[in-house]
């Protein structure tokens, strides 16, 4: 029997009910564990698509997040990349088979027999399922943790775990870079922090917003030029003149009026995951030789890269703090695309909830 700590965390019951306190056990550190004291945990869509059962499969009780910055507070007895006191971070995952073909190359995130998520996974050490960064703590093997720099606000920092990676590994992996035209659709979490790094990466960025009332701050976040894609004149402009296109749009929304935005030899890399599936027609693409990709995440070597990467730009997110009680007002506010542009809860909040 492994040894478990009682501990505090915010999660549902089921789809229709408002996230609540409740009360999760975590296992006692095992050789390879490290035990972190939350300080931050990010609010990511996924984690509204899970807690509401949108991509069924959610296992319930559902205790969301994967931004997740914090204090190590104990190791086991065979770390060795971390000590007590470390300031760390955990996105995505938690483990994956560690011997897979992809898991070897650096890509946990598309391990064979699969990753295991920071939520919503099947346990690798307790019967029950994962449970994520809601909560006072999490205990988590060291090699899926990851070091933040010390020059970034760890508030701000907590995004870099989900929203940063997801959209620094597609960008690096088409090689966005200077002398490119890139297109950052849908100006969310991710989609701001896509322009953030696509433009520290050297590249033109075109951001294409539905909110005017994020037209002119994309500028201030970075973006050359703004387009409000709901203008059929604006959005015409730009026919055949990216290099490549970024799509973070969490609902449904008409991808081929973006492919028709490529070049030839083109590539739209979707990274928002809504519910129901996006019909592509054949000749948006083979007009143009254009290709239609999706990525998911980044694989853990590559996290650590995005965040020194993100060191050296003095790159964070635009965060809203929230107390961990706001949660589910957060959920509807972002779910109406009225955030600027990710909130993050400050986990005191939680520890000082009787
Ligand atoms: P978010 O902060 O809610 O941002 C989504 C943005 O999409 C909104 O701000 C809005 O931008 C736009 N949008 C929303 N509804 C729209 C609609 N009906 N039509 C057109 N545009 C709409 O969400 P996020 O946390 O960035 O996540 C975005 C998506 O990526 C989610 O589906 C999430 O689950 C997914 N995700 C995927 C990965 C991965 O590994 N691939 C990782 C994390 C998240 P504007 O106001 O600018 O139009
Ligand atoms: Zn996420
Ligand atoms: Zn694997």
């Amino acid at each position: 029997m492994i040894e478990t700590i009682s501990t505090k965390a915010y999660g549902t019951e089921a789809a229709e009910a408002p996230l609540d306190q409740l009360g999760i056990e975590r296992r006692k550190p095992t050789a390879h564990d490290v035990e972190i004291d939350i300080l931050f945990c990010g609010v990511c869509h996924s984690d509204v698509h899970t807690a509401r059962n949108e991509w069924p499969g959610t296992l319930y009780p559902c205790v969301p997040g994967h931004e997740i910055v914090g204090k190590i507070v104990s190791v086991g007895g065979h770390v060795s990349k971390f000590k007590v006191g470390d300031v760390v971070g955990v996105g995505c995952m938690v483990d994956s088979c560690r011997e897979c073909q992809y898991c070897n190359e650096g890509l946990e995130q598309y391990c064979e027999p699969g990753m295991t998520g920071t939520y919503n996974a099947p346990d690798k050490h307790l019967n029950t399922h994962t449970f994520g960064g809601y909560s006072e703590r999490i205990v988590v093997d060291e090699n899926f943790v990851l070091s933040i720099p010390d020059n970034l606000d760890l508030a701000a920092a907590a995004p870099l775990l989900c929203a940063g990676i997801t959209t620094y590994s597609p960008l690096k992996h088409w090689n966005v870079g200077p002398g490119q035209k890139v297109g950052v659709v849908g100006i969310g979490g991710l989609g701001h922090m896509g322009i953030k790094i696509a433009k520290a990466m050297g590249a033109e960025v075109v951001a294409f917003t539905t909110s005017e009332s994020k037209f002119a701050e994309a500028k201030r976040l970075g973006a050359d030029e703004v387009v409000l894609s709901k203008d059929k004149e604006q959005m015409a402009a730009y026919r055949g003149k990216l290099h490549f296109i970024l799509d973070a749009v969490s609902a449904e929304h008409d991808i081929n009026a973006y492919i028709s935005l490529l070049r030839v030899d083109g590539s739209l890399a979707l990274v928002g995951a809504p519910e129901q599936p996006l019909p592509v027609a054949a000749f948006s693409l083979i007009t143009g030789r254009k290709s239609f990709a999706g990525s998911m995440i980044g694989g853990i070597a590559e996290t650590q890269e995005m965040l020194d990467f993100c060191g050296e730009h003095n790159i964070t997110a635009d965060i809203e703090m929230i107390d961990v009680q706001q949660i589910n007002e957060a959920y509807d506010r972002m779910v109406k695309g009225d955030v600027k542009y990710r909130f993050v809860i400050d986990m005191a909040s939680l520890k000082e909830e009787k």
